[in-house]
């Protein structure tokens, strides 16, 4: 059996379990540790036995939880090299200063010096020595920093935990395209077009059944569509109404991204594809990522349902919408 329950979906965080009797993989982990195992608990699945966790992208809705649960669970974390990346730089972050802010503080330092050797006729000599050292010292420390910032650095994770906020008792990279195994669950992650550095939905197989999830994408390109055939359970994002978003709350620039080829999923994009390009396959289709601010549960279901009425070969798919709120009921395969 194999089993699929939607912890939390949308903006403010994402998470799913899939299981079979013998695997337990997160997809995602985009809340709290605390509240993923209270809602793994809700669910019936033991956050003890977590035997992986899929990361889809580095966008803060999907790896909120991902150090502390992966510590405290001594899980592994499997990234795309790229969004492995990106996660810990989200993890570390630094101030890094400009060549025109680091020049302009190093004036000021030599005005300020130039100044005290002004007013000090004494020891002039002495003072410009220390001058001159004082330059010296702070360009070679510019021509380091310089230089590290080019050379490649070491993955964070390879090198042992104690400070290092990015630290990760075990990563596994996997590239879309290539699938893999985690126990008895096969797994095939593709590529998906969205605003990180290296984004993917998932196929994850057992017993002859197949989940299909495409979430934080902006389009539905050939690939994409061709990995969610012959799914049994899809989740497929159905983020905004458009109509909604165009007149709702957001800044300008935030509803051009979201609009964008690399944003989200809308009602009617979800719909175009269920009405013509989907195979009808799926007996579950869950509607997932849905706006609490650009949305309403009940203009994703329409839309949905008005597309699978459409098809001549979709026969019974049943349409469920998760959320943020509360964990949906477990769909069974
Ligand atoms: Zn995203
Ligand atoms: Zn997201």
């Amino acid at each position: 059996m194999l089993r699929c329950t939607v912890l939390a979906s949308g903006s403010k965080g994402n998470c799913t379990v899939i299981s079979t009797g013998s695997t337990r993989i997160l997809l995602d982990a985009g809340l709290s540790c605390r509240e993923i195992v209270k809602r793994m608990r809700f669910a019936g699945e033991d956050p003890e036995k977590i035997d992986g966790l899929l990361i889809t992208h580095e966008h803060q809705d999907h790896i909120q939880g991902v150090s502390v649960l992966a510590r405290r669970w001594r899980v592994p974390v499997y990234f795309t090299e790229g969004t492995h990346r990106a996660w810990a730089r989200w993890m570390t972050p630094r101030q890094t200063m400009s060549f025109p802010a680091w020049l302009e503080t190093r004036k000021q330092k030599a005005a300020a010096l130039a100044l005290a050797v002004e007013e000090s006729e004494e020891n002039l000599s002495t003072q410009n020595l220390t001058e001159a050292s004082l330059e010296t010292s702070e360009i070679t420390e510019a021509i380091e920093i310089a230089a590290a910032a080019d050379d490649p650095q070491p993955l964070p994770g390879e090198v042992g935990g104690g400070n290092d906020p990015a630290y990760l008792p075990a990563v596994e990279h996997f590239c879309a395209g290539k699938p893999f195994v985690i126990g008895d669950i096969a797994i095939t992650p593709f590529t998906i077009p969205h605003d990180a550095a290296d984004p993917v939905g998932f196929v994850l197989e057992a017993e002859g059944m197949r989940i299909a999830v495409a979430t934080d994408l902006g389009y539905m390109p050939p690939n994409v569509q061709m990995q969610l055939r012959r799914a049994d359970l899809l989740v497929l994002e159905s983020n905004h109404d458009v109509e909604m978003l165009r007149d709702g709350p957001y800044p300008w620039a935030v509803k051009q991204r979201v609009l964008s080829r690399v944003g989200h999923l809308s009602n009617d994009a979800a719909g175009e594809f269920l009405a013509n390009e989907f195979d009808g396959h799926a007996r579950w289709i869950i509607l997932a990522h849905l706006s609490e601010s650009n949305n309403l549960p009940e203009l994703a279901r329409l839309s949905a349902e008005r597309a699978l009425q459409r098809r001549s070969n979709a026969t019974g798919n049943q349409v469920m919408l998760a959320t943020q709120n509360t964990p949906l009921e477990s769909i069974c395969l």
